[in-house]
């Protein structure tokens, strides 16, 4: 059982734009939450035109991955 797969970050390796998919894309129609396999394949990026092709994914970036040990 994989119900919790979290929600990963492409990045376009043309320009450098990241789509989240916790996010989404609602500028280009794309709701919050939708997974990368779901996005169209004439999907393109928003700023440079890019194809999906041309995403990688990248790995979550989160504050919370500091460990913060003030005392
Ligand atoms: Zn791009």
């Amino acid at each position: 059982m994989t119900e919790n797969a979290e929600f990963k970050s492409w990045m376009c390796l043309i320009c450098g734009y990241i789509y989240d998919e916790a996010a989404g894309s609602p500028d280009e129609g794309i709701a919050l939450g939708t997974r990368w396999e779901d996005i169209p394949i004439d999907w393109t990026c928003p700023e440079c035109d890019a194809r999906k092709d041309d995403f990688e994914m990248v790995d979550h970036i989160c504050p919370v991955d500091f460990e913060v040990t003030w005392l």
